[in-house]
This record gives C-alpha cells, structure tokens and sequence, in this order.
C-alpha cells in the first residue's frame, strides 16, 4: 500500500489542486480498504442471519470505533449518515424538534457554513427565533456576545469548529463550558476540523458534532454526527424507515463508504500531527512568498487561529474571477460564492467586514496531504505573475 511518501515519483499534475476545503483526493490506502466491499464483501450490515451480514457488520462497528477514536467519542455516539449537510440538518432539525417544550430560539453564527445557515432558516419558517452572531474582524465569536446571546428559551447554540472559508478555528472548548454551564445544548460543525486539528467532542462538551469523510481524504457521500449519550441528547429522526442508527437515521449502510470513513480517520490518528507540521509550512512558505513579491496582499481571518492548510487572501485592485480564469493550471477558488446571474462577494468575508472591493479581489488557498512543495512554488509563481499582469492591464 502507498503512502503519502509515493507523491514525489509522479511529475507534477495539471492543474495543481488547490482547493482542499471544497473536497480532498481519496488517499489510496483507503480506496484499498473501500474495495472488498464493492465485491465479495456485498452484505447488508442489518442482516442478522447470515456470515454476509455479519461481515459486513463488523467492518461498520470498527469503522464507528475509528471514526469516534479520532473525534473523543465512544463508538455507540456516532451516527453514520451521508454527509457533514445531512449531520447538520438532522442534529439542529432533530434536536429543536425534540426539545420543543424547552423553547424555540437557536442560536448561530454570520459565518456558518450554508448547510447551517439555511436549516436555520427553514426552522425559522416553522416558527423558531434565531439570533445569528456576527464575528469579530479576525472571524472568531465574542465569548461575551455568545453568553449575551442565550436566552431562558434557547435550545441550541449552533458554532462551527473551523471554517471552510478562511480557516479560522472557533473556541469552541470554551464555548462548550459556556453552554453547558447555561443549560443549553451545543453542536459544532466540524466538517473541516476533524483530522486536521485534534478534535475532543467529550472534553470539549459538545452535545453534537457533524463530520465528513470526503474532506479528510476519505470517500464522498459519507459522514457521521456525534450525539452525545452522557448526558444524552434526544434528535427526532428526520429520516424514518427501518431503525438503523439507533433510529436515529433509517436506512442500509453504505458499508464500503463508511469502511473508507474509518480508515481515513485511522490514518489522520496516525499521521495528523506530522502532516499539520509539513503543510503548515508549506502555506507559510506561500504566504510569505506572495506577500514578499506583492503589495497590497492582506490575509482574511486570525493567522494564529487557523487550519494548518488554508490561507485566504485578498489582492488589491485584481478581480478574483479574472485572476481564477488567468491561472487555468491551478485549481483554486474565490472566497465568493457564485450564483448564476450575479457574482455576490463572499457573505464569509462581508461578515468579517471586509469591503466588497476587496472580497471581490479574493482567492482561497486550500493545502493538505498531498500538495508538494514543487505545487506551491508553481502556483506561487503563477499567481504573482497573475497578479502584476492584472493590476496593469485590467487595474480595477
Ligand atoms: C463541506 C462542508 C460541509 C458539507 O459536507 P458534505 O459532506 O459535503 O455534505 C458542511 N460544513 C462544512 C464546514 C464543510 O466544509
């Protein structure tokens, strides 16, 4: 099996991808371990009567051992489900549900990522309140605004660990005393964090959790949330049917796609703390290079806070969707998110209060296990070069 050493015997790739928060490669070693259960492994992991069933139930139970390994969980607090999205509805859906006759207010951040955000905004049509906090200028929440924020009818504090965006990683062990403290419940979306950074959903006194394989190497289409069992949380299902997952989330197991969950989760166990090191300095190192070569560069969001491969930086006076078009052998994005007709500036990056100018001037920079340093260097040099050609023949 390869590992993350076989990178240096391929020539570079074009594009060079860059873009490791909108999803990863799938790391070989866990496609290997995906296989057998595309082929003979076929069972059903609830079927109870046969070595097909029971086979394919074992591989699931030390897929949830590895996954709740690597998160500060117990195997019996992790629902498999298909996505960090379906994590989020179901854990801000199920427990507003589920807690109705403790109140309707639920509480979140400008700057959550949209699988929160619009559930927020669907749980509002059914009649919840929400107060949605903004950030500080550096994307981190004021602990005084949070504890300002939670009300006698406040169910849920909803706080992403780290964000997509900009990386910035949230407080979120003292956000969980806090709402411990108040009696309220606590989820975080930690789609990004977990297998980046060490994630303790126990010590951190989170009730529920939401996690994605695809961004931490591992298959599309495959998550898990964690819902806390001491003290217990109760969800209301949103998907009824046949009782899996404690009847928390119906429906056959993906059982080759939640074995690839474990084993990215085993191999980031493994291999995080080195890997953090290594790409960590590479988006230093790229850092330091755009902001040598260029004037007029600025990093959005806390540089001490943030995710070891993110870095999201803005370029006065280049417009960032003619910079992304001028660099075809990079794969990046923009902070902004594009709808059809009109481009809007990051929402991320106006709730930091950064002016729409520069939001429209923005590239994100997402690193991970298998960027090389050659990569850096190219996109490096690429976008420099981008950026001086833009500034004098299409100066904004
Ligand atoms: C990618 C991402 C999601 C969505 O995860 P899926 O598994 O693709 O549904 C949710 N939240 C954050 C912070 C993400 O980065």
């Amino acid at each position: 099996m390869e590992g993350p050493g076989h990178r240096e015997r391929f020539l570079m790739e074009k594009p060079v991808y860059l873009d490791y928060h909108a999803t990863t490669p799938l790391d070989p070693r866990v496609l290997e371990a995906m296989l057998p259960f595309f082929g003979r492994r076929f069972g059903n992991a609830a079927s109870r009567s046969h070595r097909y069933g029971w086979e394919a139930e074992k591989a699931v139970e030390q897929a949830r051992r590895q996954v709740a390994e690597l998160a500060g969980a117990t195997a019996r607090e992790i629902v498999f489900t298909s996505g960090a999205t379906e994590s989020d509805n179901l854990a801000l859906k199920g427990a507003m549900e589920a807690y109705r006759s403790r109140g309707n207010h639920i509480v979140t951040m400008a700057t959550e990522h949209k699988a929160v955000l619009d559930t927020v905004r669907r749980l509002e049509r059914m009649g919840a309140r929400a107060t949605v906090l903004p950030p500080e200028p550096d994307g981190l929440l004021d602990l005084g605004r949070l504890r300002g924020a939670i009300q006698p009818d406040t169910v849920l504090v909803s706080v992403m660990y780290a964000n997509n965006e900009i990386g910035v990683i949230q407080p979120v062990c003292e956000i969980g005393a806090i709402c411990r403290e108040k009696g309220v419940l606590f989820h975080s979306d930690a789609a990004q964090a977990l297998g980046k950074v060490a994630v303790d959903a126990a010590a951190c006194q989170a009730d529920l959790m939401s996690f994605s394989a695809h961004k931490m190497c591992g298959p599309k289409g495959v998550g898990a949330l964690y819902v806390r069992r001491h003290p217990p949380v109760r969800l209301a299902p949103q998907i009824d049917g046949g009782g899996h997952e404690w009847g928390m989330r119906s429906g056959t197991l993906n059982v080759p796609a939640i074995v690839g969950f474990g084993e990215a989760c085993a191999l980031c166990a493994a291999e995080m703390a080195a890997e953090a090191a290594r790409v960590g300095g590479l988006r230093d190192r790229l850092k330091a290079r755009l902001e040598a070569e260029l004037p007029g560069v600025y990093v959005n969001g806390s540089m001490t806070r943030r995710l070891p491969g993110n870095l999201n930086m803005s370029f006065r006076g280049v417009d960032g969707e003619a910079l992304l078009l001028s660099l075809p052998d990079v794969a990046l994005s923009t902070g902004s998110a594009c709808t059809s007709a009109t481009v809007e500036p990051s929402f991320v990056l106006a709730a930091l209060g950064v002016g729409r100018d520069l939001a429209h001037s923005t590239l994100r920079f997402g690193l991970g296990r298998f960027t090389t340093e050659e990569e850096v260097e190219y996109a490096a040099r690429r976008v420099i070069e981008s950026v001086r050609k833009l500034r004098v023949l299409a100066p904004v």
